[in-house]
Parts: structure tokens; sequence; C-alpha cells
């Protein structure tokens, strides 16, 4: 039994009532006069806060109720068990933080770890002529809407020499299917990459960077690894994935109208795709008969090159020149790409088979 105001739904009076719960009904005692109400016709309101409890009768009439536990006990419907853990999760800091925690970790780790995983399925079900069509559309953004790209000032002597450099590593090697392209840069400066379905972009700026073809192979048998491997494709995907959860979570879609092309170019790779496209170089260049240290030398110089500076100038931030004598433990730590020294080292230390 507990006490509550009661109103007729037809005049703003409040009365002042006994209810009791018996059995299936709810009765009420209005000015001497039962009324009987079944429980299955009663919905009691979600709490609010630490406002009095509503109860909604049939006939239009209404209760108002500080406590109206007795009545949630004789009506254990799942709505009303979960409006009321709900109510206490509220009313509890400690788990309002908890929850936040959870809600946050959840996200972070289908981020990190779930859409990665869709990411690869959603690849490998994807057909090869889709995939080559992006990549062509993402070169045309590259050369024309974006303007990163223009003609390359490279002499067709020389690009000729590369390609058939590199189809000389393919020739003893499991290459993927590649098309290579050059380049001027721009300010995207010394650089390769591999964009969806194979296209293989290398600028003027790499090239003038190399101190040899052999180096630019061994960039381009890194960027080979990538393409064998559909990495472009899958964090292209992974990144409309990731548009798609964060606009859902945050409401913005404006994260996710920053066109793909751009989002290629300064992509970075996990760390996993990189050592799994630097295992593809490393095994290509050795069965080529070229030297690994090719790559060693000429990724040192990528990451310690002056942005912007187009790979004319590669003025070192460190002035060592050889990565060999710069591997220090605690300045690996420090600097500013601490993983490229990890990297470089079994390129380092390989012996060249022949
Ligand atoms: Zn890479």
């Amino acid at each position: 039994m507990f006490q509550a105001e009661f109103y007729d739904g037809l005049s703003a009076r409040a009365k002042s009532v006994w209810v009791e719960v018996k059995g299936d009904s709810l009765r009420v005692n209005v000015e001497g006069q039962l009324q009987a109400y079944p429980l299955s016709e009663i919905n009691v309101q979600a709490k609010l806060g630490s406002t009095k409890r509503l109860v909604d009768l049939p006939d239009g009439a209404r209760l108002e109720a500080t406590d109206v536990s007795e009545l949630e006990a004789a009506m254990p419907s799942k709505s009303a068990f979960f409006w009321s853990k709900l109510h206490y999760l509220e009313n509890h800091l400690g788990w309002v933080f908890i929850s936040l925690f959870c809600t946050i970790f959840v996200g972070w780790a289908f981020l990190q770890h779930g859409v990665p995983k869709l990411a690869e399925y959603v690849a490998k079900a994807t057909p090869p002529s889709m995939e080559k069509r992006l990549g062509e559309q993402v070169l045309k953004g590259l050369d024309h809407q974006y303007g990163y790209f223009s003609a390359s000032e490279t002499k067709k002597a020389r690009q000729e020499k590369i390609i058939v450099a590199l189809n000389k590593l393919c020739s003893v090697n499991d290459c993927p299917q590649y098309r290579l392209e050059f380049r001027d840069g721009g300010v995207i400066g010394a650089n390769a990459f591999a964009l969806p379905g194979g296209i293989m972009v290398v600028t003027d700026g790499l090239i003038a960077l190399a101190k040899n073809d052999t180096e630019i192979i061994a960039v381009l048998a890194h960027e080979l690894g990538h393409v064998k491997q559909r990495h472009a494709f899958r964090q292209s995907i992974q990144g409309t994935l990731s548009g798609l959860v964060l606009a859902a979570a945050t409401g913005d879609v404006s994260s996710m109208a920053s066109g793909l092309p751009a989002v290629l170019v300064q992509m970075q790779y996990s760390r996993s795709h990189e050592l799994e496209a630097d295992d593809f170089a490393l095994k290509a260049l050795k069965k080529s008969c070229l030297p690994p240290r090719a790559f060693a030398d000429i990724l040192f110089r990528l990451q310690n090159q002056v942005p912007g500076s187009n790979g004319k100038k590669s003025e070192s931030k460190k002035t060592k020149e050889s990565p060999s004598e710069a591997y220090d433990p605690i300045s690996d730590m420090l600097s500013t790409h601490p993983n490229t020294i990890e990297r470089i080292k079994p390129f380092v230390e390989a012996k060249q088979a022949c």
C-alpha cells in the first residue's frame, strides 16, 4: 500500500489517495470509492531524476507518487526492469564514467581491429576490375582535380631504364600486376605510392633523391609489396568504413566529405603493412642479386628530407650519412621516425646473395 496524488483526468485538482496492489489489479480508494484497474493496462512512466513517478491509468486518470516500487515489483515487465537499471546507472557517477569509458573503448577497439578485418574481407570480395577502376579515378583526381601531380620532367630514356630494371626484377620474382607512372610530385616531393589496382606512381623528386637506379628499384619493390597485398585498396575501404563509424557516432558527415585522393596521398600505412611490403622488397632484391642496402640508404634519406624540398636538396636533420653508423637505440626512440631505423636494419644487415 502506498500514498499517491490522484488526478481524474477531468479536473486539475489532485486528490490524496491510498493505492493497493492486490493480485493482478491496482486498487485506488478515491474518497471512499474503490476503483480497480488491471495491472496489464497500467503504464508506469520512466523515472526522471528525482521527480515524482507518474502512473497512467486506463481511464485517462493518473497517479503521482514518490515511491512506486511496490507497483513496479508487481508488474515486472522487461521495460520496467530496463528503465530502473538505466535510472540506477544515471544516478551513480562512477557508473556513468565506467559506461563512458566502455563506450570509448569499444569504439576504439572496433576502429582499430574490427574495421581493418572488415576492410580485408570487403577487399577480398571485390572484383579486381573494380579496384582498378578506383585506382584510375584516384590517379585522375591527383592529376587534374586536386592538382598534386603534373607531367614528369624525367627524361624518357631514364624512365625507360627504370621500367626495364623493374621488369627485370619481376622476371625472377612473383610480382603482382602493376602499371608504373612517372609524375612531378610538386609539394609531395620525393615519394612513391601504390594506388588501388596496381598503379604505382614515382615522383621526379624521388628519382632526383636516389643516388642510383637500384635505390629507385628498391623503393618500387617495396611498393610492389603493397600492391601484392592490396594495401591501398584495403586502406581506402578502411577509411570509408571508419568515416561511416565516426559519422554514425558523431552525426558529423563533413569528415567523410574529404576526397579519397587526398586521404591516399597523406595516408600512413599501418606498421604491419609496412613490414609486409618491406619483407617483399627484401626477398625480391636478394633474388634479383641487387644489394638490399640500397633500400636502407634511400629510405633513410627519404625520412630525413626537408618537407617541400622536392628531393633536390636532401638536407638531413641528422648529419650522419650512413644508416649503419647512425644506429643508436636511444636516438632511435627519440627520433621523429622511431620505426625507420628498426625497419631498415634487416636491409643493412642482409648479405647480398650473389
Ligand atoms: Zn610503404
